[in-house]
């Protein structure tokens, strides 16, 4: 399989809406080992008839922060290992997290494609608050609202450009 599009970040920023709103058909769903990670969706989308395979990374967690942290971070591990490209998923309504930090931290070295993906921009005013994210490191950033599907073009065309 080629053309492989991990989704990660920290739960709620989205992901799974960016996901469901992407997909086609839903491909299987993957139980994962420990109780921790409860699954990871795979599914398959195309743009401008390029194809790709999308991973929406999970990482539900039960548990102590220290939990949390750690599957966040093998979420993302996994993801570096698995994809041609990588969507990081922010939400501009939480603004920049330590958490984000952390997963930036692990994909500033990452040599492929990463994509910032700032979500939850719903209308202009959001926008500008957007600006936050650079403190991250990781470059220019995409706003879309996977709700409503504003700006989920250009990230697409980003994407694919990337691949
Ligand atoms: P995940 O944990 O990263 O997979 O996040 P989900 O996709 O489950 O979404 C978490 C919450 O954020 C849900 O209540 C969504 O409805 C909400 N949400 C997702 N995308 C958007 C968005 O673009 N704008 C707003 N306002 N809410 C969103
Ligand atoms: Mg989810």
């Amino acid at each position: 399989m080629s053309n492989i599009v991990a989704i990660v970040g920290r739960p709620n920023v989205g992901k799974s809406t960016l996901f469901n709103r992407m997909i086609q058909r839903r491909e299987a769903i993957v139980d994962a080992t420990s109780g921790v990670t409860r699954d990871r969706h795979y599914g398959k989308s195309d743009w401008n008839g390029k194809e790709f395979s999308l991973i929406d990374t999970g990482g539900y967690v039960v548990g102590s922060d220290d939990i949390f942290e750690q599957e966040i971070d093998k979420q993302v591990e996994l993801a570096i290992d698995e994809a041609d490209a990588i969507l990081f998923m922010v939400d501009v309504e939480a603004g920049v997290t330590g958490m984000d930090e952390d997963v930036a931290k692990l994909l500033r070295k990452v040599n492929k494609p990463v994509l910032l993906v700032v979500n939850k921009v719903d209308n202009s005013m959001r926008e500008a608050q957007a600006v936050e994210f650079y403190s991250l490191g990781l470059g220019e950033y995409y706003t879309i609202s996977g709700m409503n599907g504003s700006g989920t073009g250009e990230l697409l065309d980003a994407l694919i450009e990337a691949l």
